[in-house]
């Protein structure tokens, strides 16, 4: 049997077996627990779509291998937690809807590829360190190692989707 965090969101989205490392601890499925039903499901509820999560919590062996940055809240070290969600073309709702639940949110940053499309969008519990902070960001793949790296630009957000 699947289990839950929310209505739409399984556990196994947000700790995807053999990439975080480990059986989740109660402490992270708490963070989780927070993230998914303060700001995702009623998101997901708002927008009335599938919410597809491409990334969850990481191990530091994942991370690396996405080209995550070395301290990224996908780790969930700490108060941390983080998610990477599918936007673009599927989801033109998706921002504005995950942007009302500010308050709750450390970081939420729309990333936006070389067409200027946004293609996922990056989601994290406030924390002492990451407080509402609206970003968005162009990114490119770098073609270096196996799998390339990121590069990514980030803007501050000035309420519009668009590669600054
Ligand atoms: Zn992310």
């Amino acid at each position: 049997m699947q289990s839950y965090l929310s209505r739409n969101f399984k556990v196994a989205e947000i700790f995807p077996a053999g990439k975080t490392g480990g059986i989740p601890s109660k402490e992270n499925l708490h963070k989780a627990g927070y993230l998914v039903e303060e700001i995702l499901q009623p998101s997901r509820d708002a927008i009335d779509k599938p919410v597809n999560v491409n990334s969850g919590m990481r191990s530091r062996k994942e991370n690396r291998r996405v080209g995550g940055v070395w301290n990224s809240e996908h780790l969930f070290k700490g108060d941390s937690a983080a998610v990477d969600v599918d936007a673009g073309q599927y989801n033109p709702g998706l921002f504005e809807a995950l942007k009302q639940h500010v308050r709750k949110i450390g970081q939420l940053i729309a990333y936006i590829d070389v067409h200027g499309e946004v293609r996922f969008i990056h989601v994290s519990i406030a924390t002492p360190k990451h407080n509402g902070e609206i970003k968005i960001a162009t990114y490119e793949k770098e073609k270096r190692g196996r799998f390339g790296r990121l590069k990514r630009h980030y803007a501050t957000y000035h309420g519009k989707l668009v590669r600054p």
